[in-house]
């Protein structure tokens, strides 16, 4: 089991259990399915209800009802049940964990430090916060390891969701930061997007075109922003025509305080999460 946590071309033969069959959950399965390291067969979800498990069955993924036995048949355990669960499933399941399980928790606000107390002395423990593009492999995920997690355990974690977007670590201070920027950003961008296509409807465009104009906006920018790897001050001055329709646009969003709003949004988000902790 060291050899399989030392080296991630041995992904195949890992046993991977989610605890909590929501979205989340699907999303990480979906993209760790996607490379191709993992069967399906492996890979197993828990939940008390029958409820979601034919979006997991459609994949290759079992499931069961029982977070005991996901627990003892899998290497790594994801928790991904709603924060204020998460005490039960571990109390339910926590004698059943031993030195070789990585437990990933994805609970929004749930410390290692709680996570430590409620898991055997020396688990091996990750904070992971992922955001909901996850389900088709664009996520923006932070992770951080646990003070027995090992860096090694960490490659590994990396390894298995190369496929569900962006990985990175950091340390746990940043975690709310991240749920603020990308959590919620995501919702953020959605608002963004619809102010658009409103914009464009009131200019008379039909409002389904709008909507889907509007979408391919915000992938095209969002793409050319990561691939071009620029500031993104730069790819807008390159957008700027002197005396353009461009300019005359942004003077209008400064005037509105789309910068500020935006800055103040990312900070009252991560407040939240910060309270929520
Ligand atoms: P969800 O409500 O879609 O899924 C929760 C799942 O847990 C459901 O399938 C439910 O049946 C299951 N469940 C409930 N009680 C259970 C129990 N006792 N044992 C096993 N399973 C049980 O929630 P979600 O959006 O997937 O969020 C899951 C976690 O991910 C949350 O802790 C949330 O903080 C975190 N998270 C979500 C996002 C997001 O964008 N959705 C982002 C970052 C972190």
């Amino acid at each position: 089991n060291l050899l399989i946590k030392m080296d991630p071309e041995m992904d195949s033969q890992l046993r991977i259990g989610f605890i909590g069959a929501g979205n989340m959950a699907f999303g990480i399965a979906k993209g760790i399915v996607s490379s191709g390291n993992t069967l399906p067969a492996n890979i197993k979800v828990s939940a008390p209800s029958n409820r979601n498990f034919d979006r997991f069955q459609d994949i290759g993924i079992t499931t069961t009802h029982s977070n005991v036995e996901l627990v003892c048949g899998s290497d790594i355990v994801f928790v991904a049940v709603k924060p204020h669960l998460v005490r039960d499933v571990l109390n339910e399941t926590t004698v059943h964990f031993t030195d070789k399980h990585i437990v990933v928790s994805v609970a929004a606000g749930v410390t290692l430090e709680t996570l430590e107390e409620l898991l055997p002395e020396g688990a091996s423990v990750i904070r992971l916060i992922p955001n909901l593009p996850c389900i088709v492999q664009e996520g923006a995920l932070l992770f951080t390891r646990g003070s027995c997690a090992k860096p090694t355990d960490g490659v590994l974690l990396r390894s298995l969701l190369q496929h569900c977007g962006l990985v990175e670590e950091g340390p746990e201070s940043w975690l709310d930061i991240h749920t603020g920027l990308s959590g919620s950003g995501v919702a953020f961008v959605y608002l963004f997007a619809e102010a658009l296509a409103e914009g464009a409807v009131k200019m008379g465009m039909p409002s389904s075109l709008a909507h889907t104009i509007a979408s391919q906006t915000v992938l095209g920018a969002g793409r050319l922003l990561r691939d071009s790897g620029k500031h993104p001050a730069q790819l807008r001055s390159e957008v700027c025509t002197p005396g353009g329709t461009t300019i005359y646009g942004l003077h209008t969003l400064e005037q509105g305080g789309v910068r500020a709003s935006t800055i103040s949004a990312v900070e009252s988000a991560t407040e939240r999460a910060r309270q929520l902790g």
